[in-house]
């Protein structure tokens, strides 16, 4: 039986622009505002960017604006733990489970006290970092950490200033959770530097098209599209893919496997990144998110583009893109 089903670049275009058109009037969610600078910034912004494994970008609306990552680094972050240490080291120091609760929950860590659980919520976000090597030098952490993220996105990264001391001054929940991880042995470096260098990465700023090249580099197994570089070892993206797919959205991510099939990663300032392994990676902007911190327009856009061409990574046929040149391996 033949389950391949052929996709055109003019389909996918399609899907893209009609996405952007459908929802740029979207009035729903608000800007996150506990951290004062991201209340600021405009919330008609929206722009959408698909990368191809042959590096083809597709993008509509506002793709180069720059704006901070937030919790999008943490899938860096985890690749960049997983890279150093193996699977089998981060499952036993963080874990790869989903909460189900929000990503800042305390909660969650008194729950599971043996466990932050996963990388991608704050808990086990900053005990990653604390994890980046090397351990004890927090220039050295910062290198690390920005140069990953930039060779993700095959571009450089510069930290946002205003966002990075805007969330410096309003973090008191993430710095309770640094030390209670310490009261756990769950933090692997010192908690004032681990709680410093995620509020940095959190403030990095990247733009729509830089984050569709970060998730195409996952989806075509570590080899980054745009640069041709090998960012991680192939056998890393499933791993990093079923981070996303566990608890991306946080306590909406069965929610929104179910009903858009992609695996995705939010950030509260209104990006979202999506794996679909073998296929492209995307990423939608606009920053008006909804109770658990997703934006709504970036969401409605994936949403569209995935029912349109009907790609849930669980209906068992495998999409290809034609008119293109063949996937490097
Ligand atoms: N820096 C933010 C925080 O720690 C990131 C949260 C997010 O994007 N969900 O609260």
């Amino acid at each position: 039986m033949n389950r391949d089903r052929r996709i055109t670049r003019e389909e996918l275009k399609i899907a893209v622009n009609e996405a952007y058109i459908s929802f740029r009037n979207n009035k729903e969610g608000k800007n996150a505002d506990y951290i004062p600078y991201l209340a600021n910034v405009d919330s008609d912004l929206f722009g959408i960017a698909v990368c191809l494994p042959d590096g083809e970008t597709i993008t509509v609306g506002d793709s180069d604006q720059v704006f901070g990552i937030e919790s999008i680094s943490k899938v860096a972050t985890a690749a960049l733990v997983l890279k150093d240490y193996g699977s089998e080291t981060l499952l036993d120091m963080i874990g790869a489970d989903a909460t189900g609760m929000p990503f800042n929950s305390i909660l969650a860590i008194l729950l599971e006290n043996e466990h932050p659980s996963t990388p991608l919520v704050n808990a086990g976000a900053i005990s990653a970092v604390s994890m980046v090597r090397p351990v004890g030098n927090s220039c050295g952490k910062w290198e690390a950490i920005q140069q990953n993220i930039a060779e993700l996105c095959g571009s450089e990264v510069h930290l946002i200033d205003e966002l990075y001391r805007s969330e410096s001054v309003s973090n008191h929940n993430n710095r309770a959770i640094a030390w209670l991880l310490k009261s756990y042995d769950r933090i692997y470096d010192e908690p004032d530097m681990s709680l410093d260098l995620y509020t940095r990465q959190c403030s990095l700023g990247v733009t729509a098209r830089q984050l569709s090249i970060m998730a195409a580099t996952i989806a075509c197994g570590g080899y980054n599209p745009i640069t041709g570089k090998r960012v991680f070892p192939a056998t890393m993206a499933s791993r990093i893919t079923s981070l996303m797919a566990s608890v991306g959205f946080y306590e909406r991510t069965g929610d929104w496997m179910f009903s858009c099939g992609i695996p995705a990663k939010s950030g509260v300032g209104g990006g979202i990144i999506g794996v679909l392994p073998g296929i492209f990676g995307i990423a939608a902007f606009s920053p008006p998110i909804d109770a658990a911190g997703n934006s709504v327009r970036a969401q409605l856009a994936i949403r569209h583009i995935m029912e349109n061409l009907r790609l849930h990574i669980f209906n068992g046929e495998r999409a290809v893109m034609v008119e293109g040149k063949p996937v490097p391996v």
